[in-house]
């Protein structure tokens, strides 16, 4: 039935070239879409209008274009939904799952700190106090007011069930004072316009599926799947940088090695099927699942890659 059309989604923040780990990403939901008939879409995150480029819109699709991971429809650029993402907010504010915060950004710092050196986790004095119809016209943010004393489980398909106590997590900022909308916002309301089933991205995202799981909540909409991907190292197990070598995809294609390698080797970051080290995108397409990632970081390893560029 098309209910259960299985939607993925690339969602980069345009601020660099496209990496051996985004690229590792889009892969990974382009092969899930696949395996199960269903489409791979693509979401440009620009809200942050400071770091956002043009340059960096243009370098990810052409890294994207090189190693042949087209989506099913047109990109969706996020800055362009912000009224949608108010439209939300106000949804929120309306049910009480939301509230204004007036607190100046100097004594939220104050308190924050206040907070932390009585370990506690910070908490608006807003949360539980009415604006007057007057004092709405002042600067303020919008916070999500999560369930107190609850505990929230993200069943994870490659971590498994992870919970948060949400004591822990604080009362999220859903619209900055300038009307701006948060990460974390945008995304629930974009993955749940769009129809995206599986939210497929790197493990540092894991804390912030258990907070999106209760913006979902709050909504009454329903919660994707997650799949949070241990994240790519260096072959001597540190975390990726400059110096193992070459970062963007970019590189790779100047260097001469060729899409299909590329392709090929990048699905076995992280996924095995087997021992299996060459297979062509076909069968990539068939053996393709979750059960297949392993928990612990996957290495670069530059010997492998070479080899298998010769390969093909
Ligand atoms: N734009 C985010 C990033 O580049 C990814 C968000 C997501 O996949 O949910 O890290």
């Amino acid at each position: 039935s098309p209910s259960s059309t299985v939607v993925t989604r690339f969602a980069p923040s345009p601020t660099g070239y496209l990496h051996i780990g985004g690229a590792r990403t889009a892969l990974f939901n382009w092969l899930y879409a696949k395996r199960h008939a269903g489409r791979f879409l693509i979401r440009i995150e620009d809200t942050d209008r400071e770091r956002s480029t043009d340059e960096a819109v243009k370098a990810i699709f052409d890294g994207l274009s090189w190693l042949e991971l087209f989506a099913n429809e047109e990109p969706v650029f996020q800055f362009s939904r912000a009224d949608r993402h108010r439209e939300v907010v106000n949804a929120l504010l309306e049910t009480g799952h939301a509230y204004r915060d007036f607190t100046s950004a100097e004594e939220t710092g104050r308190l924050r700190d206040e907070a932390k050196a009585e370990k506690r986790t910070f908490e608006s004095p807003w949360r539980d106090r009415e604006p007057t119809v007057d004092g709405l016209a002042l600067p303020h943010v919008v916070r999500f007011r999560r369930p107190q004393a609850a505990t929230v489980t993200v069943n994870d398909e490659v971590q498994g069930a992870v919970s948060w106590s949400t004591n822990d997590l604080d009362d999220l900022v859903l619209l900055r004072s300038d009307g701006a909308p948060t990460y974390n916002l945008a995304v629930v309301v974009d993955d749940h316009d769009m129809g995206v089933t599986h939210v497929i991205r790197g493990d540092d995202h894991l804390n912030n599926a258990a907070r999106q799981s209760l913006i979902y909540d709050a909504l009454g909409w329903t919660r994707p799947s997650f799949a949070h991907i241990p994240l790519i190292h260096g072959p001597d197990g540190a975390k990726l940088s400059k110096r193992h070598g070459a970062q963007a995809v970019h590189e790779y294609a100047e260097m001469g090695y060729l899409p299909e390698a590329m392709r090929n080797y990048l699905a076995r970051l992280g996924w095995a099927h087997g021992d299996d080290e060459l297979f062509s995108d076909a069968q990539a397409v068939e053996w393709f699942g979750f059960d297949g990632i392993g928990k612990a970081p996957a290495r670069l390893d530059f010997d492998k890659l070479a080899h298998v560029n010769a390969h093909w």
